[in-house]
């Protein structure tokens, strides 16, 4: 892990003191993270200059928004767990989303006071959610509402008394909060086969490719990514700890803001502006154009030009365009820590395309020991002009 933090800094410091003496500093190697596997970038491009104007004044945070404390089946207190979060981990933004169905009045004020305690522009955001944990239907992460709705009905027990998927959908949609699925999979009904509902298609934002130890590299949550896709929701990827213990593997969702404060991070999250990685600190940037991941192309083109950046500290190996039925419309091998790729793709191969990166796991710090390969997904961008093809077989 090299300190992410330092290094954004000194960047955002290079584009402030211009092209010419960032160029002078990047070739001379002062001050630069020196890398094995070096470079992979287009001829006459400048990896540092590229990577300062695609990110266009955002950062890249990295955080976990799903976890446990003893006010559910957890342990430590919320105090506890936002402390270790902030200190230890260092998480950008940590998200205490215990069990409804356990958790007392008391045990929710208690969690959204200390989220309200630790919770510092510019350097920690906490967030109070809950996790609706129905026992076939699916669970789901909820963030920063008033209130909460557990899976055993609602703590007003009138107009949601019936613990369904419906209610719990109609829930999210009166209070205009946002959610996320959660381990697709586990329990088996996965939302009614992540049957597409219209009224919360602005509710849920996300969709967890990773939980726990299981991430992008094992596949089984990540499978559900492109048919949640598929079915129309507009879901960004995520990759959480879920855990119920303080302790942490390098799995995060990054969310891309401009700052870091609570409703920056919950904005980005909103946009899908999001990925999912397997490793700690892998940067990546995907766009079209100023279409950050997330957004919906805005103008018809036969051919639509992505960028690509990608940093780690760990040889880059693989990079892919995918498509619906998780297609894929371009590849990439390198063995760089550092990438810049400009693939282009035809507009009517698909209605929306994301990037998942591949990188060779030399730390061995995956949760996961025999895991070769740590793996990041983005949200997609959306393509309206494309043809939805159903490619799976
Ligand atoms: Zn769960
Ligand atoms: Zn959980």
């Amino acid at each position: 892990m090299i300190n992410k933090k330092v290094k954004t800094k000194w960047i955002f410091c290079v584009s402030l003191i211009g092209v010419l003496f960032a160029t002078a500093l990047s070739n001379g190697g002062q001050a630069q993270v020196a890398y094995a596997g070096g470079q992979d970038i287009p001829p006459g491009v400048n990896f540092y200059i590229e990577k300062q104007k695609l990110l266009g004044g955002m950062n890249l945070y990295f955080g976990n928004l799903h976890s446990h404390t003893a006010c559910s089946d957890g342990e430590g207190t919320p105090e506890q767990a936002f402390a270790w979060a902030r200190d230890v981990i260092r998480f950008d933004f940590y998200a205490i989303t215990d069990h409804a169905e356990q958790l007392s009045s008391k045990e929710w004020e208690e969690i959204g006071k200390q989220a309200d305690k630790f919770n510092t522009n510019g350097r920690f955001v906490a967030i109070r959610g809950f996790e609706w944990s129905h026992p076939y239907e699916g669970h789901s992460c909820v963030w920063n509402t008033r209130k909460y709705i557990s899976a055993w009905g609602e703590e007003t027990a009138d107009t949601y008394s019936k613990p369904t998927l419906g209610l719990f959908y109609r829930w999210i949609d009166d209070k205009d909060a946002v959610a996320q699925f959660n381990h697709p999979g586990r329990p088996k009904g996965i939302f009614r086969n992540l049957h597409f509902e219209s009224d919360v298609a602005d509710n849920i934002i996300a969709i967890e490719t990773g939980n726990k130890g299981t991430g992008n590299n094992d596949g089984s949550y990540y499978r559900w990514y492109p048919i949640a896709l598929d079915k129309g929701w507009k879901v960004a990827p995520t990759n959480n700890l879920d855990n119920h213990k303080l302790v942490a593997n390098p799995h995060r969702t990054v969310a891309i803001a401009p700052l870091l404060n609570r409703d920056a991070i919950l904005d980005a999250m909103k946009e899908r502006r999001a990925y999912s990685t397997d490793d700690g600190n892998m940067e990546v940037i995907f766009k079209s154009g100023d279409c950050w991941m997330g957004s919906t192309l805005r103008v018809p083109s036969p051919t639509i030009n992505f960028d690509v950046v990608v940093e780690d500290d760990e040889p880059i190996v693989k990079l892919e365009i995918l498509t619906n039925g998780g297609k894929v419309v371009a590849e990439k091998n390198t063995e760089a820590n550092q990438v810049v790729w400009k693939p282009s793709v035809e507009s009517s191969s698909g209605t929306y395309f994301f990037l998942r990166v591949f990188e060779r796991n030399d730390r061995h710090d995956d949760d996961n020991p025999t895991a070769d390969m740590q793996i990041a997904v983005t949200a997609p961008i959306w393509n309206p002009y494309g043809s939805q093809h159903l490619y799976w077989s």
